[in-house]
């Protein structure tokens, strides 16, 4: 087992594309990790760098206490899960998860052939470890199976069947959901969670879908343009988003902002005038501009009770302009004067479309950023 960290890497690709600018990032060991951000923000590039499979520009790639810039990717001992399978089409499931401990283990070998005793308890090793790979995964009835006589979800777990007999140091996973359909991605979801937990293995977990991120990482490492925002156990990058990018990409709906200025230490959106409340830092904003960013689920519908106190400092009056009923809840998009806002309302309103209505806001947990910077205050 092995942690492993990025030192302060770079990637450059060409002349100019910099894929990952001066990463810092340290997985601990038995840590599940999930790099996070928008299409080509430099994550696949960054655990390409931990396989072996790109070469850093700059800075120490470590797993555990080796640097292994230099390490071929064939010695660095880890184990990569990719969104397409890559399984052998010819193969059944049992040779599929065999195969590379195979190469292994019997080197030089031409192991069908081999008799002797050596050879056959190394044998019999890898069928252990076979069987007990598709066990874990649920995949033992179909080990005489070829890939084509498969459902995606069933090759994926082969796939990932032959990533953990190899018992690696590190799991390296790049998308390894995304060929799923919704209801089985939140199953393997799970089932990767339980892997985790049973194996105890280092895992780099790399995708682009934010729920995925919030319900699998212990913690998650946040990309743009190739520039970690911010990393952190999932709810405190929930609670506390360090700047506006990183608030606006977690959480569904996103993030309503706001433009505003802070005068007489209350914040002005324009349409409505809020309190700061337990927000020292921003009242060294007075009379600048900043972003307000309200999350949908601190607006109430004041109609409907709830653990919000209303009061006239947090309460507004906005139309509504849209429901949409998601059975749980309702999203409901909302006008106030020009300003637009997205809230997510208890499932017992009775708010209807096009008329007005009082809607409390969650006052301890507005969420302000620096106008230029964008960087969060406070
Ligand atoms: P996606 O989610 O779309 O896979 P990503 O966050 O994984 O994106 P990367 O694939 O790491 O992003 O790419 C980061 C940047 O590096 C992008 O601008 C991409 O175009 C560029 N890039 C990646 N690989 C190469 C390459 N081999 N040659 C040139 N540019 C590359």
């Amino acid at each position: 087992m092995a942690g492993v960290a990025f030192r302060n890497i770079s990637k450059v690709f060409g002349k100019d594309v910099k894929a990952v600018d001066n990463l810092n990032l340290e997985i601990k060991d038995k840590e599940f990790m999930v790099l996070v951000g928008p299409s080509g923000c430099g994550k696949t590039t960054a655990l390409r760098m931990i396989a072996g499979l790109e070469e850093a520009t700059d800075g120490d790639i470590m797993i555990g206490d080796v640097r292994v810039n230099d390490v071929p990717p064939k010695d660095r001992d880890i184990a990569m899960v990719f969104q397409n399978y890559a399984l052998y089409p010819h193969m059944n499931v049992y040779d599929n998860i065999a195969f590379g401990l195979r190469l292994r283990e019997l080197k030089g070998f031409f192991w069908q052939l081999t008799h002797s005793a050596e050879a056959k308890k190394v044998k019999q090793d890898i069928d252990d470890r076979v069987k007990e790979a598709a066990r874990m995964l649920d995949i033992e009835k179909y080990l005489g199976r070829r890939p084509k006589e498969l459902s995606g979800g069933q090759r994926q777990r082969v796939a990932l069947a032959r990533a953990i007999v190899r018992k690696p140091k590190v799991f390296l996973m790049d998308e390894p959901l995304s060929n799923l359909d919704a209801k089985l991605r939140v199953q393997t979801r799970y089932e990767l969670i339980s892997l985790h937990r049973k194996l105890g293995i280092t895992t780099i977990y790399v995708t682009h879908d934010q729920v995925e991120a919030m319900t699998m990482g212990e913690r998650m490492a946040i990309m743009r343009d190739g520039v970690l925002q911010q990393c952190d156990r999932p709810e405190l990058v929930y609670a506390h988003p360090a700047n506006k990018f990183v608030a606006g990409f977690i959480g569904s709906p996103p993030m309503n902002f706001l433009e505003a200025t802070i005068i007489g230490g209350k914040i002005d959106a324009g349409a409505f005038v809020l309190p700061i409340v337990g927000n020292e830092a921003a009242r060294a904003y007075e009379g600048k501009k900043v972003v307000l960013g309200i999350r949908p689920e601190e607006i109430y519908d004041k109609s409907v009770p709830s653990n919000m106190t209303a009061s006239s400092d947090n309460t507004i009056k906005a139309t509504v302009d849209v429901m949409e009923p998601l059975g749980h809840e309702y999203v409901a998009y909302l006008k106030v004067g020009d300003i637009k806002l997205v809230a997510s309302i208890d499932k017992e309103t009775k708010l209807k479309p096009l008329t007005e209505a009082e809607f409390c806001i969650n006052l301890d947990r507005l969420h302000i950023f620096d106008a230029d910077t964008e960087e969060a205050v406070g």
